[in-house]
């Protein structure tokens, strides 16, 4: 381990701090596969203390009014704004997102994000039953107390600002487990939480694997609430783990999102719709990437071909550069993972129609310092059998698998052959095909003429094995929160 590293500390109780047993972890640039920061590896008993300091933050947050506690978060929001351009570079060079995403979309729409959550810290309100005679009965909603909130590496900072705006507007405190992988852009904001005058506890991170310092917080008593997004596999176990104290649960989870081309649409707008969705979409680690294209067959040749002029142009390299469209997998198990199934493709009898090279060869140009970094190429694959494992598995990875339909049935009925529910889309001209595609497509978000539009007033969650909730809009602030009832006789 080199001295001159980076090194990122959790956060708790306002303070810097590192792992109390002292063990770090490696954070690796995805460019260069070297080594660049380290991150804490932290333990149960880091989380206990995090978890410590925000039971102790609870009683006075919580007593903030609601103007008082949109106002905390307005400055926080304002000091992320002139921040934003430390915080995007850290991100960047951490996960391989291209600048141009971190600092041109995360960052503005994350301290959007927590001015939007702001203006919810009063609409709490609950309802007035009336059942006659004399008692007063009523509802409304109150913080859990302490929550915990489990990220993913893809775009950690936007998931942070979303989700511990949600619930420091709702009132709760939170302790916050991101992702091994690529962390460093969260740890490093950690500065400005009291800076903004959040008091300190309300906002604790402790960095660390997910079976150490993810289960722990998972299972610790003094934590009311989990908000887990993560794959499937990892949110079924967090849901056996909840069980134990019967912790109330919210999940996003991953997607294999359906991205329907109907003969009659605008084939350079879809075309740009799914390249973006698939490929310049954080380099399709994303979970509402439009990785099935289920083309109609008169049009397949034709989209595709457009697909593939756009793919073409697209420019793989240094997440920094201003010209980069595609960065690199954000790190070498995910990497690996990806290649595993560019590898699967062909032999389960899927046709390569573009894309497929990997490692220095998928760079748009030769950089020596790029070399062992954990590039891939937009690729597509055509398959005729929507049950193949590259149809049905999320890659995560600027990999898609096109599928030729004939009949408008067809496409919804293999649409909704997944056990994924995030999202999926129809491009068409035919308003009433339209229509019935939203209908017809089981899924949490369905875009018409459009792909992986998010926006943190829209709701957006997923079904089947997606997820449990509406994350964004008005609804996601009830994630934050529980009801209580209040009957009142006149005595
Ligand atoms: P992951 O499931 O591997 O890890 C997510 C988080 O869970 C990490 O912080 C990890 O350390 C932690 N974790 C791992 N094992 C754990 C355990 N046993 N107990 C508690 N915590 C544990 O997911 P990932 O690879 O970081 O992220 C990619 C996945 O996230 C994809 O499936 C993607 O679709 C999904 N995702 C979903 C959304 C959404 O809004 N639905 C958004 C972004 C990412």
């Amino acid at each position: 381990m080199t001295a001159a590293l980076p090194a990122y500390s959790n956060h708790i109780g306002g303070a810097s701090r590192p792992a109390i047993g002292g063990g770090w972890l490696d954070s690796t640039d995805p460019a260069t596969g070297r080594v660049w920061a380290r991150v804490p590896d932290s333990g149960p008993e880091d989380v206990a203390e995090a978890v410590a300091a925000a039971r102790r933050a609870f009683p006075e947050w919580r007593a903030h009014s609601p103007a008082r506690r949109a106002a905390a978060l307005h400055r926080w929001a304002q000091a992320v704004g002139e921040h934003a351009e430390d915080l995007a570079r850290t991100e960047s060079r951490d996960n391989g997102r291209v600048l141009r995403e971190t600092r041109g979309a995360d960052l503005p729409g994350g301290a959007l994000h927590i001015e939007y959550n702001a203006s919810l810290a009063d609409k709490t309100a609950g309802e007035t039953v009336d059942l006659g005679g004399t008692a007063s009965v009523s509802t409304f909603y109150e913080p859990y107390g302490v929550v915990g909130v489990i990220l993913p590496w893809n775009a950690p900072l936007a998931m942070f600002f979303a989700k511990v705006s949600g619930a420091l507007a709702a009132g709760n405190t939170v302790v916050v487990k991101p992702a091994e992988q690529a962390c460093c852009s969260v740890l490093a904001g950690c500065a400005l939480l009291e800076e903004a005058g959040l008091p300190p506890g309300a906002v604790n991170v402790v960095a660390g694997t997910g079976e150490r310092a993810g289960e722990a917080l998972v299972l610790h008593p003094d934590v009311a609430k989990v908000h887990f997004t993560g794959s499937t596999a990892t949110g079924r176990r967090v849901t056996e783990l909840s069980a134990e104290g019967l912790t109330d649960l919210s999940l996003e989870l991953g997607g294999k999102s359906p991205c329907i081309v109907f003969d009659d649409a605008d084939l350079d707008a879809a075309a740009d719709g799914a390249a973006g969705a698939i490929y310049t979409g954080g380099a399709g680690q994303s979970c509402v990437a439009a990785s099935r294209l289920l083309v109609q067959d008169s049009v397949f040749e034709e989209f595709t071909a457009r697909l593939r002029d756009r793919a073409r142009a697209l420019r793989v390299g240094a997440p920094a550069s201003p010209g980069t469209d595609m960065g690199p997998i954000a790190f070498a198990e995910q990497y690996r993972k990806v290649l595993s199934y560019l590898e699967l493709g062909p032999k389960e009898g899927a046709e390569t129609v573009f894309g497929g090279r990997h490692g220095p060869d998928a760079l748009s140009e030769p950089d020596p310092d790029l070399s062992e970094g954990y590039w891939v190429e937009p690729t597509l694959f055509a398959a005729e059998d929507n049950g193949l494992r590259i149809c049905q598995e999320e890659i995560f990875g600027p990999v898609a698998v096109a599928l030729p339909f004939s009949t408008e049935e067809e496409a919804y009925a293999v649409a909704n052959d997944t056990g994924y529910g995030l999202a999926g889309g129809a491009w068409t001209r035919d308003l009433a095909r339209a229509r019935r595609a939203v209908a017809a497509i089981d899924a949490g978000t369905v875009w018409i003429n459009t792909f992986r539009r998010l926006h943190w007033a829209v709701p957006f969650g997923g079904r089947k094995q997606s997820g449990n909730l509406p994350s964004n809009g008005r609804d996601a602030l009830r994630e934050w929160l529980t009801l209580k009832t209040a009957w009142i006789e006149p005595g």
